[in-house]
């Protein structure tokens, strides 16, 4: 049998930098080096939120609370992703976003080429039915996939925007996050990470 002392773990290498970071803020590489997929660019958004949690003087609260030992775990978490494959797991973290498009049938003529259906990896999220696309949103995860292929114009994406997620956690009570709104904008991003980094300084002042 092992003992105790051999089955601990070390912990990863920090970053210095991020060491001394209140905040974990990930963007996936729609922010970096592209990604085909992006239906969003994740970076001038994380740069305009990291302005904002310091005007909301959430990095100084943390830092109060750490008294010069901030460890990862009181970090405040954020992952911004640039579709909604979310590479960056936005759902487990404290405030999260993922890119999203919204398809919607116009009246062009559909082909009955059947390329939508096909490519679509949510199955039954979206049919043709009298030669034109039919869908169903509580299955489409708003990926854009079925409008890129579509040769004749007839899905568009009819608004894009952005899934905003905040409180999930892993830790000892893991949970994921709950989803405060879809199709936002940027603008609304911004409006409710004020209301979740509001509780989030309430909360945590009192524990
Ligand atoms: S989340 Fe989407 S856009 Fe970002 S890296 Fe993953 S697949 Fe690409
Ligand atoms: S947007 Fe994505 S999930 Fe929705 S119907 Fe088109 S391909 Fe399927
Ligand atoms: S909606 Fe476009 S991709 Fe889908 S079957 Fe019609 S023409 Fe083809």
């Amino acid at each position: 049998m092992k003992t105790k002392e051999a089955l601990k773990i070390a912990p990863p290498p920090i970053p210095e930098e991020k060491a001394v970071s209140p905040y974990d803020i990930i963007i996936c590489r729609a922010g970096t080096i592209g990604c085909l997929h992006a239906i969003i660019n994740p970076k001038p958004i994380a740069d305009k939120i990291e302005i904002l949690l310091d005007e909301l003087g959430l990095g100084k609260h943390i830092k109060t609370k750490a008294k010069g030992k901030l460890l990862y775990h009181m970090k405040f978490k954020i992952a911004l992703a640039g579709c909604p494959n979310a590479c960056p797991q936005p759902q487990i973290k404290t405030f999260g976003i993922s890119g999203q498009a919204r398809p919607a049938a116009t009246d062009a003529h559909c082909v009955e080429c059947i390329k939508c259906v096909d490519i679509c990896k949510e199955d039954g999220a979206i049919k043709i039915i009298d030669a034109r696309p039919v869908f169903d949103y509580s299955l489409c995860v708003l990926c854009d996939d079925c409008a890129e292929v579509c040769p004749t114009e007839s899905i568009v994406i009819e608004k894009k925007g952005f899934k905003v997620m905040a409180n999930g956690k892993l830790g000892r009570h893991p949970k994921l996050a709950d989803v405060i709104k879809e199709v936002a904008t940027e603008d609304e991003i911004y409006e409710i990470l004020k209301d979740v980094v509001e509780e989030y300084i309430n909360q945590s002042s009192n524990s």
